[in-house]
C-alpha cells in the first residue's frame, strides 16, 4: 500500500511524468490523470474542445485554465480515483493549483505529495526530439535513451511508434519557455504547503528507487 497516494506529477516537458507514473502504475493501481492525454482524445473525436486545443498545442501554449480545471474536476469525481491519483501535467498554472484546491475540497479529498522532476534543459531538448509514443497503447519510448527492441514498434503491443507534432524542436523550445514562465511559479507553491519533493537525480532506476521510498 502506498502512504501517499494523491500525487502531482510536476516538471518540463521531457521531464520524465509520463514515463514514472507508467512505472509506478504498474505495481499500484491509481488513476492516472494525463490532461495531455485527455486532450488529444478530445483532438481525435473532432470535439470542439479538440479543434480549439489543437491550435494551441501546436503551438506549445497552454489551453485556458478553466477547461482544463473543468475536464480534471469531472475526472476527479470519478470511482477509480478514490483509491488515488496522479496528476500528470495538471496544474501548469498557479491558478490552475488554486481551482484543483477547490475541487478537492469539494470531493473532502486533499492531495498527499507534489513531486517535481527537474531535469536540465539540454537533456529536456533531446529526450524530447528523440521521444516515440504508441499509436495504440501510449507507452513512451525514446530513439536515443529508452528505445523499442524493433524501430518504430511498441515493445509492449505491437503498434506502431510516432513523434506527437508538438515534440519538434520548435515547439519544444516554446513549452520549455512556457514551462519556466507559467508553470514553475508552481514549485514555489506547493513548497510553501509542505507538499514538494525534488528529484534531480537522471538515472532511471536511481529515481524509481527515490520514487518508492518517498511514496511506499
Ligand atoms: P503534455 O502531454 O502534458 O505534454 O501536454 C501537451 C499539451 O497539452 C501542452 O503543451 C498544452 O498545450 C496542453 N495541456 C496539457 N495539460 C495542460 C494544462 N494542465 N493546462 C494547459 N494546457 C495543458
Amino acid at each position: 500500500m502506498l502512504k501517499k497516494k494523491n500525487l502531482i506529477f510536476v516538471g518540463a516537458p521531457g521531464a520524465g511524468k509520463g514515463t514514472f507514473s507508467a512505472i509506478l502504475l504498474e505495481k499500484h493501481p491509481l488513476a492516472h490523470i494525463s490532461t495531455g492525454d485527455i486532450l488529444r482524445n478530445e483532438i481525435k473525436n473532432d470535439t470542439p474542445l479538440g479543434r480549439e486545443a489543437a491550435v494551441l498545442m501546436k503551438e506549445g501554449k497552454l489551453v485556458p485554465d478553466e477547461i482544463v480545471a473543468g475536464m480534471v474536476k469531472k475526472r476527479l469525481a470519478e470511482k477509480d480515483c478514490e483509491n488515488g491519483f496522479i496528476l500528470d501535467g495538471f496544474p501548469r498554472t498557479v491558478k490552475q493549483a488554486e481551482l484543483l484546491e477547490e475541487a478537492l475540497k469539494e470531493l473532502g479529498r486533499k492531495l498527499d505529495a507534489v513531486i517535481y522532476f527537474k531535469v536540465p534543459d539540454e537533456t529536456l531538448l533531446q529526450r524530447l526530439t528523440a521521444r516515440q509514443n504508441c499509436k495504440k497503447c501510449g507507452a513512451i519510448f525514446n530513439k536515443l535513451f529508452m528505445p523499442s527492441k524493433k524501430e518504430n514498434v511498441c515493445d509492449h503491443c505491437g503498434g506502431e511508434l510516432f513523434q506527437r507534432p508538438d515534440d519538434s524542436l520548435e515547439t519544444a523550445k516554446s513549452r520549455l519557455e512556457v514551462f519556466y514562465k507559467q508553470t514553475s511559479p508552481l514549485i514555489e507553491y506547493y513548497d510553501g504547503k509542505s507538499l514538494l519533493m525534488s528529484i534531480t537525480e537522471l538515472d532511471k532506476d536511481k529515481i524509481t528507487a527515490q520514487l518508492f521510498a518517498e511514496l511506499e
